[in-house]
Formats: C-alpha cells, sequence, structure tokens
C-alpha cells in the first residue's frame, strides 16, 4: 500500500541539521505514526514520502520554508515583566504559551530585565534546513474516526 491521503504511516527518523548534529531521532523508540495529508508533519518531509511503500528507504533536505518556517523579527517581542504574574521566576530558556491574534504560539524568553521580559515566537527550528534520513515501516488505511480528526489513534 502506497502513502496516500487519509492513510495511517508509520516512520522511523533521524534528523540532523547542517553541521550534521541530530535533532531528534525515533531511534530506540516507537516509530512515529501520522495521517498524511493532515498537516500533522512539515510540509517537506509529508511531500516527500507521497507515493512511498513500507520498507522505502530515503534522505529528504527540507528547506525553511517548507519545515518550521523563516525567522520572523516581527515574532521577537518586548512585554512587560507585570505580563508574568503568578510565575515566580522568568528566565531566559523558559517557553510560555501566548495567547495572540492567531491562536496559542510558545514563546521562548530570551532576554529579562526588572521591567521588560523579551519573548521569541519563532519555532526553534525557524531559518534551518533539515535533513530527514526515513524508513516507511508501515502503511494503513485510517478509520473514519481518524479521519474525522485529523490525527491518528
Ligand atoms: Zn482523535
Amino acid at each position: 500500500m502506497n502513502i496516500a491521503n487519509n492513510r495511517v504511516v508509520s516512520i522511523h527518523y533521524t534528523l540532523t541539521n547542517d553541521a550534521g548534529e541530530v535533532l531528534d531521532s525515533s531511534e530506540g523508540r516507537e516509530p512515529l505514526n501520522y495521517l498524511h495529508g493532515a498537516g500533522n508533519i512539515i510540509p517537506g518531509l509529508e511531500n516527500a514520502l507521497l507515493d512511498k511503500v513500507a520498507g522505502d528507504e530515503l534522505n529528504v533536505t527540507v528547506e525553511p520554508e517548507d519545515g518550521y518556517g523563516v525567522r520572523r523579527d516581527e515574532l521577537i517581542q518586548k512585554v512587560p515583566r507585570e505580563a508574568f504574574q503568578g510565575v515566580d521566576q522568568v528566565e531566559p530558556g523558559m517557553r510560555f504559551q501566548a495567547q495572540t491574534q492567531t491562536g496559542p504560539v510558545m514563546v521562548t524568553v530570551t532576554e529579562v530585565t526588572d521591567t521588560e521580559v523579551t519573548v521569541d515566537g519563532n519555532h526553534e527550528l525557524a531559518d534551518q534546513r533539515l535533513h530527514f534520513a526515513v524508513k516507511v515501516e508501515g502503511v494503513r488505511e485510517a478509520t473514519a474516526e481518524e479521519q474525522e480528526h485529523g490525527h491518528v489513534h
């Protein structure tokens, strides 16, 4: 069975950056299961997997535009320290969910002063070219419920 929309795909993968450093891998874990065509994974990887079958191995290079996006300066903002009331200590590296006009976004604290906190809403892998080594472990039809929900059960 080939990979197509509304099919559940299991893959093992290793993700490296341009420098060859491993950023993420399913090695030693269960394979990643996703619903093809539902935007569960980044577009560059999803597109490359179309029509592949179990047993196929492929190396995919994904440009930022088809990955986690291009870094945007407007996603870096200074907010008043008071916005973090209830948080004992705000430190660089902490991550929070921020409410925005387009929905919730994860932001990372990059700088803290007495009065202001700088938060960065860019994905940590923004601007990065990604290299995936992928092996397709299995492909099956999604259930009606999975298709309705847009994710794998
Ligand atoms: Zn569900």
